[in-house]
């Protein structure tokens, strides 16, 4: 590559804004329809384990009985199918991706 046109783009590059972010100090934004975290409201769940049933990694489990719902964040694709088959709507996908883990633990929400 000439001389002077390698320095051009190297002006270029130095003068323009780069294209990442500076995450974790700049706050990422979501894109548009991206898939984050399943957030799960317990006021209308009805523990009828139609999620936990459906879903394709056993990411989920639902007691009815002892009305506990539970989920295991590392096995969740965000698939979505336990969003659509909640008849409740109690579950929903968020654009947040939460908090990075390299613990596994099962996240529990239990109705009195
Ligand atoms: S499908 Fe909906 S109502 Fe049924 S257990 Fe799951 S979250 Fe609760
Ligand atoms: S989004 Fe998909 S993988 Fe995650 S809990 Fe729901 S059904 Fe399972």
């Amino acid at each position: 590559m000439p001389y002077f046109e390698m320095s051009r783009l190297a002006l270029k590059w130095a003068m323009s804004r780069p294209p990442t972010t500076r995450y974790p100090f700049q706050p990422r934004r979501a894109i548009a329809g991206s898939r984050g975290q399943l957030v799960f409201t317990k006021d209308n769940c009805t523990y009828c384990t139609a999620c936990a049933l459906k879903c394709p990694t056993s990411a989920l489990q639902v007691n009815r009985a002892q009305k506990k719902w539970g989920i295991d964040r590392l096995r969740c694709i965000t698939c979505g199918y336990c969003v659509d088959i909640c008849p409740k709507d109690s579950l929903t996908l968020s654009t947040s991706h939460g908090t990075p883990s390299v613990m596994r633990s099962r996240e529990s929400h239990k109705s009195s």
